[in-house]
């Protein structure tokens, strides 16, 4: 391979190598990485909130069943009294009979709101296992991520390494004065200091070549460059 050849090569590699060491800054696994870590967040938050909701259900739920046993005695005392024959006074029996009425509506108010109390915290429960769930399957959802980000990576640093290797051989033969001629050129046109004549035409800047520049081509000796762009011919 002739030296500009091989010169041409590399500049395709090193254009290969921006466009892999771009790839390498954007992989698109980081943005899904991103917004399932921000979805989790939500969720351990939301989970946070209904585990909080779910203490203090249950403590009132105790609070509650207190309320209701001391109720249930007093409704069941009352009545017990009430049966006992141990009032005969008819006022007494009535105001009695008063009392056990509305000890007895308590209870079953009471025992209403352990009831109440009970679904409501089972409301919860039912929402906080399935806010688990979600976690459990965000957190296996962000470890595959994970995986693959690492392969994804591995994998575009191997063909990185491969490509930079191939390139430093094409280089290896290539003059001084040539290269720093590229690496000028390099500058202006980034990855095009170096094109292929296209039939007739620049493959640069797309302007026809002169007659005496295509004479002077078919002696690949010597370096020509584009008499309009500058940049250098491969022919
Ligand atoms: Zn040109």
């Amino acid at each position: 391979m002739s030296e500009l050849r091989r010169l041409y090569e590399a500049q395709l590699l090193e254009a290969k190598l921006d466009s892999l060491n771009l790839a390498l800054k954007e992989l698109p696994v980081y943005e899904e990485y991103r917004k399932l870590q921000a979805e989790a967040a939500e969720v351990n938050k939301a989970a946070g909130l209904l585990a909080g909701r779910l203490e203090e259900q249950w403590k009132r739920l105790k609070y509650l069943e207190l309320d209701m046993q001391k109720a249930e005695e007093e409704s069941k005392t009352a009545q017990v009294l009430l049966y006992s024959g141990k009032v005969s006074n008819p006022k007494e029996l009535a105001q009695l009979e008063a009392k056990a009425g509305s000890l007895q509506r308590e209870r079953s108010k009471a025992e209403d709101s352990v009831l109440q109390a009970m679904e409501a915290a089972e409301e919860t429960e039912k929402s906080l296992s399935a806010c688990r769930e979600k976690q459990q399957s965000l957190a296996d959802r962000l470890h595959r991520l994970k995986t693959q980000a690492v392969l994804e990576l591995s994998g575009l640093k191997e063909q990185i390494r491969e490509h930079q290797q191939e390139r430093e051989k094409l280089l290896a033969g290539i003059s001084d004065k040539l290269l720093s001629q590229y690496r000028e050129l390099q500058q202006r046109f980034r990855d095009t200091a170096l094109v292929p004549v296209d039939g007739e035409v620049c493959g640069g800047c797309r302007v026809s070549l002169s007659t005496n520049l295509k004479n002077r081509l078919c002696n690949p000796a010597a370096l020509q460059t584009c008499e309009y762009c500058g940049r250098i011919l491969v022919p």
